[in-house]
């Protein structure tokens, strides 16, 4: 008899990241010597600082090398206590703090632990990749909430209101955002504060980004808008954009105790503690100096003036201005219906092909955020390049008909 592998619903029904997917196909053409411009990255181009390399290296020559508490060691989790203070003056005791590898693996405990099947998770739209396949991993069901781009992203309160029902969970907020480099407005906040305490359901605060903004502001969330709403929020973050540690893998949540236990024991099932030595040099990271984000942020807000206002500059692509993060997200939909060579542009797969293949420029379709309008630009990558991308794009979209 013929074997053929048989694999569960869950994963038969999962599709693969999309974002990583493009790099990975970007990656590919690269080696084998075609001249991409790679605007797709999720990651900062910048190497993580001196500092932090160096206390994963005496970590390794210090033995550090063994399995830790499965919630991390005190020494991180005292110095994401003291980051939670400082940027959102909350207290967080030793057993509200879970380290984990990564801020995606903290999302995804979270679901596991929080979602029993048929529970419903809102998530505002355009949502990072992941959220949906992690809601549905843990049985739960995405509800999406259309935000428009002609209020820069904000929060539909009223929309979020209407879609309450008795089987909801819970909301993701991720501010700034990927991809849209949206921040939320305090108002906005307080009235998902107000909401989920009227309604009994928690906030889940993706502030991955909350230490990369332009604006001018300083990071907020919930609980720093409202501290009231501490028993109900979630407060998940990580090392990887704000110190260019993507490969480090350490991210943690901050949140009730009855919670963070939960997903430790998740957590202590499935892959124990979190990398020792990257624990070590994510404490460093947290505590030690912190003039090296300034650095990576004068960058970022230079390069996306640059982008936004080269393609603002071209006819029939509407951008708006980013607060933070390192992505531009303009709506492409004006080209949608034209011609290249015979073959029409139709959504933002087929212009993200046409980007690629005509123009070697590699980008995120927006349908993989759930809006096809769109396409994700990164600018985390050099000047020089997002100039050249920002050329070619120009010309490739001259020659539709
Ligand atoms: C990058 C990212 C994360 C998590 O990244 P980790 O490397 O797993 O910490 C979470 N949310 C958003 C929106 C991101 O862009």
């Amino acid at each position: 008899m013929s074997w053929e592998a048989p694999l569960a619903e869950r994963v038969r029904n999962l599709k693969p990241s999309p974002t990583l997917a493009v790099d990975a196909k970007a990656k590919a053409l690269k080696a084998q010597g075609v001249d991409i411009v790679n605007l797709s990255a999720g990651e900062p181009d910048f190497d993580t600082p001196d500092h932090i390399k160096e206390a994963a290296i005496k970590a390794i020559r210090d033995g550090f090398t063994k399995y830790t508490a499965v919630a991390g060691i005190p020494e991180l989790k005292e110095a994401i206590a003291a980051k939670m203070k400082r940027d959102y003056n909350t207290e967080y005791s030793a057993d509200e703090i879970i380290a984990s590898t990564g801020g995606k693996q903290v999302l995804y405990n979270i679901m596991q632990a929080i979602l029993d099947p048929g529970d419903e998770v809102i998530i505002p739209v355009p949502y990072w990749v992941s959220y949906p396949a992690l809601v549905e991993l843990a049985g739960g069901v995405p509800q999406f909430l259309m935000c428009s781009a002609d209020d820069g992203f904000a929060l539909d309160i009223d929309g979020l209101a209407s879609m309450i029902t008795s089987r909801t969970r819970a909301i993701i907020l991720n501010s700034p955002s990927n991809p849209t480099g949206a921040a939320y407005s305090e108002k906005d906040l307080e009235e998902v504060a107000r909401l989920a305490s009227q309604h009994g359901f928690y906030i889940i605060s993706d502030d991955i980004y909350d230490e990369i903004r332009f604006d001018g502001k300083a990071p907020a969330n919930v609980v720093s808008i409202n501290p009231e709403c501490r028993d109900r929020a979630l407060i998940v973050n990580g090392v990887s954009k704000t110190y260019a540690m993507t490969g480090w893998r350490i991210g943690y949540l901050a949140g009730p105790a009855a919670v963070v236990k939960a997903t430790s024991k998740i957590q202590s099932q499935s892959t124990s503690n979190p990398n020792s030595i990257a624990q070590k040099a994510a404490a460093a990271a947290l505590s030690g100096p912190q003039d090296c984000i300034q650095t990576m942020n004068s960058a970022f807000a230079e390069r996306k003036e640059y982008i936004v206002s080269r393609l603002r500059g071209i006819d029939g692509v509407k951008c708006v201005e980013p607060s933070g993060a390192f992505y531009a997200f303009p709506d492409m939909s004006a080209f949608y219906g034209k011609k290249h060579a015979g073959s029409t542009i139709s959504d933002s797969l087929t212009l993200a092909d046409y980007l690629l293949e005509s123009a070697r420029i590699a980008c995120v379709p927006g349908i993989a955020f759930g809006d096809d309008r769109f396409i994700r630009f990164s600018y985390a990558t050099d000047m020089a390049v997002i100039k050249e991308g920002m050329d070619r794009l120009e010309k490739a979209l001259g020659e539709l008909e």
